[in-house]
């Protein structure tokens, strides 16, 4: 059985005695929420935190309400929790995932890779990889930089809401779209600062967009994604008779180090009905610059075909929710 390395725990009250605290430790220190992604990391040292700093004894962060007509979610709420939240089962049903674990921690998830997420002694034999305690990649050996997947299932619905995420740190608090707060990098996969906490997460009115979540996993159950569809659209009455979508945004996880979102495959979407040729238009442009590695579940070009087939799905229950609403 793996077991965890010593470390303390702190249990901060406050925000800002969470953000102190880390700030007295500095790299040696971690925050944590729920611990089901943190903790079977410093089970296989991925991870070797010497301080684990709990957020979950912070009220603030557990908070959930509209304000101003936007929806706000604290990062300790549970996604169980969120899944049962009224207004979020009403206006915001892309963001319903049922399992444990939180926000904050699904949100700023660790990026995965099958020689990565194996025990110490297996990383050992192969003399480890650049992203912990090795210099080669194994996936790409030229490669100077880390190709470890994004495996949230809620990072890609974010980005595709337009949602805005709260960072607190030391410097005070500061505001960025979802979207500005991932890299495309395995090992630097955040644009937070370490000592940064995600306070808050605040989703945009429901005026007139609607969204969907599909997911490619080899288990019907709680597993994480090979493939995620994140699909959005905000829809306008045009002069004549009928809606036609203003703007869209399709956003692919499980494919990079980041939640991708495709520029080109939204834009094939916008003026049109969604009709079957604006969706397969759609889906065509966002399999081309799909480039699924060959560091997770499935076959790496069967993966990709199957680009075309979640997003197709995906803009089709768009289209199918919009005309039953009407
Ligand atoms: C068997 C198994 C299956 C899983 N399946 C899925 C799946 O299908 N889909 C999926 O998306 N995930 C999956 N996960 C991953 C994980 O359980 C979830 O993403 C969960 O929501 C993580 O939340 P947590 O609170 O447990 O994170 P933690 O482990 O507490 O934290 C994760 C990371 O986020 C950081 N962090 C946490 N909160 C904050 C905050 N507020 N501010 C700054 N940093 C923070 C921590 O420092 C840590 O680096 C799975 C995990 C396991 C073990
Ligand atoms: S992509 Fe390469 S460097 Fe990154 S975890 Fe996998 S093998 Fe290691």
């Amino acid at each position: 059985m793996l077991r965890l390395p010593s470390f303390t725990y702190r249990q901060p009250r406050t925000l800002a005695e969470a953000v102190s605290m880390k700030a007295d430790v500095g790299p040696d220190g971690m925050y944590v929420a729920g611990g089901t992604d943190l903790y079977p990391n410093m089970k296989r040292r991925h991870q070797e935190p010497r301080t684990v700093i709990s957020l979950m004894g912070v009220p603030e962060l557990a908070e959930c309400g509209v304000r101003n007509a936007e929806c706000g979610i604290g990062p300790c709420v549970t996604l169980t929790a969120i899944a049962d939240h009224p207004t979020i089962r009403r206006d915001y049903a892309a963001v319903l995932l049922r399992n444990m674990g939180t926000l904050g921690g699904n949100l700023c998830l660790d990026t995965r890779c099958n020689y990565y997420n194996q025990s110490y002694e297996w990383r050992k034999a192969i003399d480890f990889c650049m992203k912990k305690d090795g210099h080669i990649c194994w996936v790409a050996p030229s490669s100077p930089r880390c190709w470890a997947v994004s495996s949230s299932d809620v990072a890609p619905v974010m980005v595709a809401l337009g949602a805005d995420y709260v960072l607190v740190g030391p410097g005070g608090e500061r505001v960025v779209p979802a979207a500005r707060f991932y890299h495309n990098d395995g090992i630097n996969y955040l644009t937070k600062q370490p000592d940064e906490v995600l306070a808050a997460v605040r989703l945009p009115a429901p005026d007139g967009w609607d969204a969907v979540y599909h997911k490619l996993r080899r288990r019907g159950s709680f597993d994480f994604p090979v493939l995620g569809v994140a699909a959005w659209t905000k829809w306008e009455r045009g002069a004549g008779s009928g809606e036609r979508v203003v703007e869209a945004r399709i956003v692919l996880g499980g494919v990079a180090s980041w939640p991708q979102e495709i520029p080109e495959a939204g834009a094939a979407l916008a003026g049109t009905d969604l009709s079957d040729e604006a969706i397969a238009a759609a889906a065509d442009a966002a399999y081309r610059p799909a480039k699924p590695m060959d560091n997770t579940d499935f076959d790496l070009s069967w993966r990709k075909q199957m680009t075309r087939v979640y997003v197709a799905r995906a803009l089709a229950e768009l289209r199918q929710r919009r005309r039953a609403a009407k």
